[in-house]
């Protein structure tokens, strides 16, 4: 679903991003929240997103959390440096990273409460930048303590 009402043209603050999601849980502006939820917000180009003292492109490609009341959510700032294209298509890489915080939105759905390791952080982050395709689509690959590797 394509939101343009009070999109953000240059810069948008998390705690802003939270504020509208909740708002569009609330009106149905975007499907019902239910536990198995996970929203994702991609951002136009050009629109930097801040969280605590860190910013896209600089500290971040992507991020998922938690809002009170389980409701996870994943926001995407489109892919236009090169830090987060990494040498990838813009498609690639949203895909890369998309799926990077999709899968550790399952398992760590509020950080780092969950599958979270002091020195390498989330399952994604063990394997950021090593990729695979499926169905023809770049997608990360996730750290397994099963297969003890990236697959
Ligand atoms: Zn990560």
């Amino acid at each position: 679903k394509t939101i343009t009402t009070g999109a953000p043209k240059t810069h948008i603050a998390d705690s802003l991003i939270r504020t509208t999601l909740t708002g569009w849980i609330t009106a149905g502006t975007v499907p019902p929240w239910d536990a198995n939820t996970l929203y994702f917000i991609y951002m136009d180009k050009g629109v930097k997103v801040t969280m605590g003292g860190s910013s896209s492109c600089t500290s971040f490609c992507g991020y998922h959390d938690a809002m009170s009341g389980k409701k996870y959510y994943a926001v995407m700032p489109f892919p236009s440096c090169a830090g987060c294209l990494g040498g990838l298509s813009v498609q690639d890489a949203l895909t890369g990273t998309s799926s990077h915080e999709l899968c550790e939105a399952i398992t760590d759905p509020v950080p780092p409460t969950g599958w979270y390791d002091n020195a390498n952080g989330e399952i994604g982050d063990i394997c950021a930048w090593k990729f695979k395709t499926i169905a023809g689509y770049n997608v990360q690959l996730e750290w397994s303590n099963k297969a003890k590797s990236c697959i």
